[in-house]
């Protein structure tokens, strides 16, 4: 019903995708023709999960393994016209509402799926350049993050400071027809296999606050540009701090937007990477709805006492709410309304509940699947730091929405 004549995405292999699905244009979550919809996406997702995601999915998220399993799904979900469903359909996006991308999640979650594995190619660089890149940017850089074959990274957090973007100390310096850039990210998610950075830098000393940054796309592989993996609580080295020394020519087309303008690019980056997470972004996998139909099975099958099974069984409550609180707030911002105050909260709901979630695994002892939540309980203490930690998100709720003072 939906897969149509839209013209087709320019792809770096040069040959178009295979036909994708196109938005229908569902706003609302009474609209009739949300069953065909999910079954539609149901149809092409099912088979395209990579056969060693049985093996993989009890791994840490970010273990070799499941890491090469989720990379291959962003493949398959290429070659099935589900990649980057968020972007517009000109980009080779499905160009799915957020209505849509909420369904999209719902079939993921209901299939078990991978996380997609270039998730800050989609949703951070992507999306950035879709609005502020040039076109020939868009050309180069677009095609490969829709087919799955370049990995992003996020160049924000410093040494120094990571949620204070304000503070960035990689220097972008004037050389002739170029810039130098040199200086130091840190917790890069993915840099062990980074291609490319989108690195925030400082490029003017003197321009007020807000005004001195820039975002360049550069090139991990260039000279002058190295990674050294940083080891988890978990054990895995996914994430590294990255040094960087290098020179760029102003032909080499990197610099994003104009110069002065990163503090813009990336407060937005940070605004679609936290406002529609996890359920409206279309780039979920279905962990967080795996964990909690695991309590469900462990608190049945469990020895600990009445209180704990109640905690399991208020988690699987509260996590379902916490999904209806997420549509109502999807459905409102689709009409227009202003939800921001609504979705300043969701970031730290959802991480904690997550956390809970786990904590409450570890305490069913479940004896089949006490490593699993152990790792898990380990593995999930990250989600209320990363993105910006919760106290930062508690402190601008406190001024911004709820107007207390300093
Ligand atoms: C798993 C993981 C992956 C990550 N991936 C990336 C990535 O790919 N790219 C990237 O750039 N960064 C990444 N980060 C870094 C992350 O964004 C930063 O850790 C985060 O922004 C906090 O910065 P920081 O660690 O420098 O802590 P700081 O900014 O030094 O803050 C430390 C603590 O002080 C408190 N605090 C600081 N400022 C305030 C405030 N204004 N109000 C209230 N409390 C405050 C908070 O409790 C905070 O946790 C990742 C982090 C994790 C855990």
């Amino acid at each position: 019903m939906m897969v149509g004549a839209h013209p087709q995405a320019i792809t770096a292999s040069g040959s178009p995708p295979r036909e994708r699905l196109l938005s229908p244009g569902i706003v609302s979550f009474t609209d009739s023709r949300i069953q065909a919809f999910k079954e539609e996406i149901r149809g092409r997702l099912e088979p395209a999960i990579p056969a060693s995601w049985a093996e993989a999915k009890d791994l840490e998220d970010e273990a070799p393994a499941a890491l090469e399993v989720r990379r291959q799904w962003d493949r398959a979900r290429f070659e099935v016209g589900l990649a980057c469903v968020g972007w517009p359909a000109e980009h080779g996006g499905n160009g799915f509402t957020p209505v849509e991308m909420v369904l999209y999640n719902e079939v993921l979650a209901d299939l078990d799926a991978p996380n997609v594995y270039n998730m800050l190619g989609y949703l951070l660089a992507g999306t950035a350049i879709i609005s502020w890149g040039n076109e020939e940017q868009q050309k180069r850089f677009l095609p490969p993050i829709l087919e799955g074959t370049q990995t992003w990274c996020e160049g924000f957090s410093e040494p120094e400071g990571g949620a204070d973007m304000a503070n960035c100390q990689t220097t972008a310096t004037r050389i002739g027809d170029g810039w130098h850039i040199e200086g130091s990210k840190i917790w890069t998610t993915l840099s062990p296999w980074g291609d490319r950075l989108y690195c925030l830098t400082r490029t003017s000393l003197t321009a007020p606050k807000r005004k001195n940054l820039s975002v360049f796309l550069l090139d991990m592989h260039a000279p002058g540009v190295s990674v050294r993996p940083i080891r988890q609580l978990t054990g895995v080295a996914s994430f590294g701090q990255v040094f960087i020394d290098t020179d760029i020519k102003d032909s080499d087309n990197l610099l994003l937007g104009r110069e002065g303008q990163g503090w813009d690019l990336s407060s937005l980056a940070g605004a679609h990477r936290s406002a529609g997470k996890p359920r409206a972004s279309g780039a979920g996998g279905g962990y967080a709805e795996r964990y909690i139909r695991r309590l469900g099975e462990c608190a049945r099958e469990s020895t600990a006492s009445a209180a704990v099974k109640e905690k399991a069984e208020e988690l699987v409550v509260r996590f379902a709410a916490h999904g209806w609180r997420t549509k109502r707030i999807v459905e409102l911002g689709q009409a227009g309304r202003d939800v921001s105050r609504a979705n300043s909260t969701t970031k730290i709901a959802f991480s904690e509940l997550v956390q809970a979630v786990t904590e409450c695994g570890v305490e069913l002892g479940c004896p089949t699947h006490a490593e699993f939540w152990r790792q898990k309980h380990i593995e999930c203490r990250k989600h209320s730091i990363a993105s910006g930690p919760n106290e930062i998100y508690r402190n601008m709720i406190a001024n911004r929405v709820l107007g207390l003072v300093r």
